[in-house]
């Protein structure tokens, strides 16, 4: 039970380290790499901006070996990879539609989480920004996906 606690409050806490750090790094020190899932140069399967994934990866795979057998370590580095799966069909299948081309959400949940995410890629530079989580997301965003429902699009 309290394993389980650990795993969901690292999940939960991702989602929030992930918004501060998608903010600060990704958008000011390492734009450089995360410039090429904002400005799309090529057509290959993958764009730099992966190797954040390999990072997120990397990190959880060694908090989980870290703390084997049964470390606190080995939950939160479980609570880590959760938390990546669920961004990786969240944001990269449905959303951008890489490796199997989901439907595109058109109601719901995943349609607000689409519309912010849309939003926050309408920005190609780094100074300016919005919606820099996934998951959670801001009231103005399930208003707009409403509207946009109202009106048929
Ligand atoms: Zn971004
Ligand atoms: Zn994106």
């Amino acid at each position: 039970m309290q394993n389980a606690l650990i795993v969901l409050l690292s999940f939960v806490g991702m989602e929030m380290f992930t918004a501060v750090f998608h903010r600060v790094v990704m958008h000011h020190l390492l734009w450089v790499i995360h410039r090429t899932h904002h400005v799309r140069e090529s057509d290959g399967p993958f764009e730099w901006n992966d190797v954040f994934v390999l990072f997120f990866t990397t990190s959880a795979i060694g908090l989980i070996i870290a703390g084997l057998p049964d470390g606190v370590t080995v939950w939160i580095g479980s609570g880590i990879a959760l938390y990546g799966m669920t961004y990786f069909v969240v944001h990269d299948m449905v959303i951008h539609r890489r490796f199997l081309r989901m439907p595109r959400p058109t109601s719901g949940y995943l349609h607000a989480v689409y519309r912010a995410h849309m939003a926050h890629h309408k920005h190609t530079t780094n100074h300016t920004g919005e919606a820099y989580g996934l998951l959670w997301v801001p009231p103005k965003y399930w208003l707009s996906s409403q509207k946009r429902r109202s009106q048929g699009a």
